[in-house]
């Protein structure tokens, strides 16, 4: 399990990718199907 970077929860069922700046992003599933926002410590923003 992984964290999710938009709501901060231990996902199980996750996506991960890597940001702009080369960052590790990790996001659950309900966050990437909702949209929801995150930001990455270096100021990298999305979906
Ligand atoms: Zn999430």
């Amino acid at each position: 399990m992984k964290t999710c970077i938009s709501c901060g929860k231990q996902a199980k069922r996750y996506t991960e990718f890597e940001s702009p700046n080369g960052e590790k992003i990790v996001r659950c599933k309900y966050c990437k199907e909702n949209g929801v926002p995150y930001k990455t410590p270096s100021g990298f923003e999305g979906p």
